[in-house]
This record gives structure tokens, sequence and C-alpha cells, in this order.
């Protein structure tokens, strides 16, 4: 069955999302910048070259570092959508504000349970 989990529990959950997050969000920006600083895309018609030649990777980087940084800002302000779970019918949905299950239960978010057997459970 779904149980509530224990403050500490719910403190170090949040801490260990947050940080993925902010590593999730981190590679993303580094791709980002990387794709800049790699593709070549002045004077294509030179010779097709999809790959910048070496000497130009550093004078691109600070620009491309720029837009990874800008995009790693971006991706860390999105606030996720929460999922929330009915633990009595096991129905989830997204978090719109709406914590009445239609058959009875009420909604949690499902980052704040767990699932433990019933025959763990202390009687
Ligand atoms: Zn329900």
């Amino acid at each position: 069955m779904w149980v509530r989990c224990a403050p500490d529990e719910l403190e170090l959950r949040r801490k260990e999302r947050g940080w993925r997050r902010v590593k999730e969000a981190a590679v993303c920006a580094a791709l980002m910048s990387l794709f800049l600083i790699l593709v070549y895309w002045e004077r294509p018609t030179r010779t097709f070259n999809a790959l910048t030649p070496g000497e130009e990777w550093l004078s691109r980087a600070p620009a491309a570092i720029a837009v990874g940084a800008l995009v790693w800002f971006l991706l860390l302000r999105e606030k996720p959508r929460p999922t929330v779970i009915c633990p009595k019918c096991e129905a989830t949905k997204y978090h719109d504000g709406i914590l009445v299950c239609q058959f009875g239960g009420r909604f949690e978010k499902v980052d704040e349970l767990k699932w433990v057997e019933s025959e763990s459970l202390p009687k």
C-alpha cells in the first residue's frame, strides 16, 4: 500500500530531485554549447564542412557558453508538473489542483509517498 514518507525522507528526496534537475539542465546546456562551438554555420558555401575548424573553437566559446548558461537558467526556472496518485484506487494524474478522487480517496503527490508491502507494516 502507499504510505506517506517520513519528513526526513521527504527532505532527502527533495534534495536529490533538486540536484538531479541541476545536473540534467547542466548536461543540456553543455551539449548546447558544444553544438554551437563544433557545428559550422558560417560561410557554408565555401566547402561543406560540418565541423568548425579547430582554430575557431576558442573564439566561438564565449558566445556558445553564454547561450548554454541561458539554456541552463531557463531549464531550472521551468517548474515540473507533479504527478499525484490516489492511495486508495491508485489512479494517477498530473497535479491540477483537484485533490478529491472520484472514487472517494484523496490525491497526494506521488513524490511524497512510497510503496510498502502490507505484511511489512506494523499491526
Ligand atoms: Zn481514488
